[in-house]
């Protein structure tokens, strides 16, 4: 597919990422193949998934797949998962050591490509509040659209970020795992099937 050799040749960000504390080149991480069924859609990659080359290789994705319910060899089968984050660079880090933000080009260079590029998605998940702001628009921060997950169920789940970050949002907030997590994962086993 051209649009994924593209995405894997871009250098867009050259400059930017050059100007951060790691100093790196951009390296996109692009996972996805047009008869993909499930759409996740993260953040940036990570430092460790800038180093392995494969979405979600960290703790992250480790609770992202507990929460799915799937195992690695599901998550990485591309007949079943695209992962196509907002931005396919790890974007380096700010003056605290948190992610930087993935930079606004990305998307708009590349997302509508990516996105008509995926004719069988049957079920998406928003992954934090970039993910969600693009596909849903409004205003609304990532608990109050993630509280209203029944508004889009079943084909789409907006998902805080599986990021330790956000351990204690998960233990204010027992809704997430009592009840979003069990419909998300009966979805899922239907869309698979
Ligand atoms: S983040 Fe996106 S736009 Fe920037 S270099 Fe990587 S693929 Fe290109």
């Amino acid at each position: 597919m051209g649009v994924i050799e593209d995405i894997r040749a871009c250098r867009l960000c050259e400059a930017r990422f050059a100007a951060t504390a790691t100093a790196h080149a951009p390296r996109p991480v692009v996972w996805f193949r047009a008869s993909a069924r499930v759409l996740i859609v993260g953040q940036a990659p990570g430092a460790r998934v800038h180093e392995s080359g494969r979405p979600f290789t960290d703790p992250s994705g480790d609770r992202l797949r507990d929460w799915l319910g799937v195992d690695g060899d599901t998550f990485y089968d591309r007949e079943r998962f695209a992962i196509l984050p907002m931005a396919f660079c790890f974007p380096g880090y700010d003056s605290k050591g948190s992610d930087l933000p993935p930079p606004p080009i990305c998307a708009r260079t590349w997302r509508d490509q990516a996105m008509a590029a995926l004719g069988n998605v049957r079920l998406k998940l928003l992954v934090g509040g970039y993910a969600q702001k693009w596909h849903l628009g409004g205003k609304a921060g990532v608990t109050a659209t993630v509280a209203a997950w029944r508004d889009h169920a079943p084909d789409v789940f907006p998902l805080p970020h599986p990021s330790w970050r956000n351990t204690a949002w998960l233990k204010k907030h027992p809704w997430f795992e009592d009840e979003l997590l069990p419909a998300l994962r009966g979805r899922l086993k239907e869309v698979l099937e």
